[in-house]
Formats: structure tokens, sequence, C-alpha cells
């Protein structure tokens, strides 16, 4: 095998080392950014930890919203989590993406916002966040 192959095969080992040890952890890390791609409030950046914006630091909703998708990763696996989730997304989209739909769901979301999430972001009627620029 040339050398360059070994780095990049080793590269994807270690890297699903650190995502198998990472599934463990209950505890994700937590980064605050002022400010996240795509208009989100927050993210699960699976395995590595969570993004949360700093205007959000302080909202235990949002972080417990994204601490489902960290369970749901340790439940699947690194793999299977991210395959399910991306054909979940392609089938149904955002607001009726099952994963989305359990979080929504587990984190204490109204109900009327649980499928209709987008919306109530933009037009302050949902529980975990009013963010105008939601998805946009
Ligand atoms: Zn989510």
């Amino acid at each position: 095998m040339k050398l360059q192959t070994k780095l990049i095969a080793g590269g994807i080992v270690a890297f699903l080392i650190y995502a198998e040890k990472q599934r463990k952890n209950n505890n994700p890390k937590i980064f605050i950014r002022k400010k996240l791609i795509g208009g989100y409030n927050g993210y699960a950046a699976i395995p590595f930890g969570i993004f949360i914006k700093e205007s959000e630091k302080d909202n235990k909703m949002l972080i417990e919203h994204e601490m489902v998708h960290w369970r749901q990763f340790q439940r699947e696996g690194l793999i299977p989590f991210l395959i399910n989730y991306g054909l979940e997304a392609l089938k149904n989209g955002y607001d009726k993406n099952k994963y989305e739909i359990e979080a929504r769901e587990l984190s204490g979301e109204k109900k009327e916002c649980v499928t209709n999430y987008t919306e109530c972001i933009r037009l302050g009627l949902a529980e975990t966040v009013n963010n105008p620029q939601f998805r946009l």
C-alpha cells in the first residue's frame, strides 16, 4: 500500500475510534459561537459536540433539543445515524423528519409546533426559541 493510502486509512480509523469513544460520552462539549451557519440556533456536530449560538447559551430547551440528537447518535452509532438522518431528511425534509420530531417532543416543544417548527420559530410561537431568520 502507498504511504498516502496508509495515512488516509489511518486517519479514517482514528476518526471512527474517536467517534465510538464519543458515543459513550454522555456529556458532550458545548461550543458557544456568536453566529452559526444556516441561521440555526444550535446543532449537534456529531461526533464532536454541540454548537449553540451565544444569544441562546442559557436556553435549556434548545440545549435539550440538541442533546436528544446526541442521544440519537449514541443509540444508533455514527454511520447508521448519519445515514438514517440523511435518508429521513431526503424523504420528509426538516419539519417532518422523525429525528427532529423526537427532539422537539422530548425537549418539551408545543404540540402545534412539533411538525411545523420552522414557521413556529420564525413567528415566535415556538417554546424553544424565537428567530425570524431561522433556516433562511
Ligand atoms: Zn434538531
